[in-house]
């Protein structure tokens, strides 16, 4: 039982707050997007797409979606999928590397895996008729190619140069820097960094 409480500790450890938006997050919902995973410090993190339930409450947060529609953890997975995708993409051109293909080949495929034309169907009482086929993956498909084409357009415009990762380990979220040089996601980020640099100096003065 001892084993189990731990395991339930845990897991709720894993629930903590989650950091504020990004700078340039309100923007660039790929950014947002980007940013729902975070590691924060002592080997913790949270993720808010790691449920459908919490899932769902994000893309309706970023008007992706209706509350009508359900989700399912295969949906919740795809995202996921995503995200690491564009992560990817943002970390490459963070530091002028090569993409990944894979990455760009799963970004074009959200992109181009628009919604279909509604299919014809037939029953007694309405006779033929046309009919969203699968809504809740229309609806998955619809948001990831959002997503898809905001991270083309955040990776290809004016932004794409202030594009950063944030500089305040462990933290592995990215941000679009708009207030000149700062370069953490935030304000926590940001404390921690300078107390972080504040110690090296008494400790680099001491020893
Ligand atoms: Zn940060």
């Amino acid at each position: 039982m001892r084993g189990m409480d731990d395991t339930l500790a845990t897991a709720t450890d894993t629930a903590l707050t989650p950091l504020p938006p990004a700078p340039g997050a309100d923007r660039y919902r790929s950014l947002d997007f980007a940013d729902t995973a975070a590691t924060l410090p002592a080997g913790q993190s949270y993720d808010l797409l790691a449920a459908p339930e919490s899932a769902m409450r994000w893309l309706a947060a970023h008007d992706l979606t209706t509350p009508d529609v359900q989700l399912y953890e295969v949906c919740a997975q795809r995202m996921r999928t995503l995200r690491a995708h564009v992560r990817a993409l943002f970390a490459a051109r963070v530091d002028t590397g090569t993409p990944p293909e894979e990455s760009l080949r799963a970004v074009n495929e959200a992109l181009t895996a628009v919604p279909t034309a509604p299919v014809l169907a037939w029953d007694g009482t309405q006779g033929l008729h046309r009919i969203q086929a699968h809504p809740t993956d229309r609806a998955v498909n619809h948001a990831l190619a959002t997503l898809a084409a905001d991270a083309a357009d955040l990776l290809t415009g004016p932004d794409a140069g202030i594009l950063a990762a944030c500089g305040s380990a462990p933290c592995d979220r990215f941000l679009v820097r708009t207030h000149g040089r700062r370069h953490w996601c935030s304000t926590r980020c940001g404390d921690r960094a300078r107390a972080a640099r504040a110690y090296a100096r008494r400790s680099g003065a001491s020893g």
